[in-house]
């Protein structure tokens, strides 16, 4: 209760200077999301040689590309966005089927006839007429090549001892845009596979518990495969300045902290 005192106001006051959209009732599963007012997006702009890639930082685990002419939605999620005043996809991927992840309503108002989907087989029962791919799988789509890579949990499980994300199911991607490797993590730990990445050139690690990685994890991680840039993401309630002084003396590594809550 303490915390809609103190947000209402904000509402009132950022409507009144026209910045902010609906306050939007958020909640879920994974994240605690509750009561925060719409927020303006961070975008960054990277030129890359093949032309400049626009990364807008939706929130948690969501995210939108442009490259090349082209729009690619990353997990889009109502709870994180208002998707009419964003524009269509021309491609869509989705890591995996959690709420916060995949919201199939979100999917119906960004697609055209002509978007294509790149999804789980367990997305797929919610999401028609999508590409399933599975860890390990390889496609070129809209001319990019997509890899999907395995995304799950070892450490940190359900009271059942189910991991929150059990290997095989998910998915994380590597999207190459031009000459750029991007790696998109889903949700998942620092597993093995994921020190076998080569060239990744922008990497987005999700870094909360317990679904998760701690910033420790992420720090590991990334020592190994060496991302030129890292985004933490899906960070949740956790500080991501814990990752920037744990990978402070790594100066390969660029990490970036872009608002994601
Ligand atoms: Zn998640």
């Amino acid at each position: 209760m303490a915390r809609i005192r103190w947000v209402l106001p904000i509402a009132v006051v950022m409507m009144a200077i026209g910045t902010a959209g609906s306050g939007q009732a958020r909640g879920g599963e994974d994240g605690d999301h509750s009561g925060q007012v719409e927020k303006k997006f961070e975008v960054d702009t990277i030129k890359s040689k093949t032309g400049e890639i626009k990364i807008t930082f939706i929130g948690h685990g969501t995210l939108m590309f442009q490259y090349d002419g082209k729009v690619i939605h990353v997990d889009p999620v109502s709870r994180e966005a208002d998707y009419s005043k964003l524009p269509k996809a021309d491609l869509i991927l989705i890591t995996h089927e959690h709420g916060d992840h995949l919201d199939s309503k979100v999917v119906r108002m960004l697609r055209r006839a002509d978007t294509k989907i790149v999804l789980t087989k367990a997305c797929a029962e919610k999401v028609s007429g999508g590409i399933v791919m599975k860890n390990g799988d390889a496609s070129t789509v809209l001319g990019h090549k997509i890899e999907a890579v395995p995304a799950y949990n070892i450490l940190h499980k359900r009271s059942s001892g189910q991991p929150f994300h059990p290997k095989g199911r998910g998915n994380g991607y590597v999207v190459t845009l031009g000459k750029t490797r991007v790696y998109i993590a889903g949700d998942t730990e620092n597993i093995p596979e994921m020190k076998l990445l080569k060239k990744i050139d922008i990497a987005f690690l999700p870094m909360n518990l317990p679904y998760t990685m701690t910033p420790e994890m992420v720090a590991e991680a990334a020592k190994v495969f060496t991302p030129k840039i890292l985004y933490p993401y899906h960070y949740g309630r956790t500080d991501p300045n814990e990752l920037v002084e744990l990978l402070k003396d790594q100066k390969e590594i660029e990490v970036r902290v872009r608002k994601m809550r």
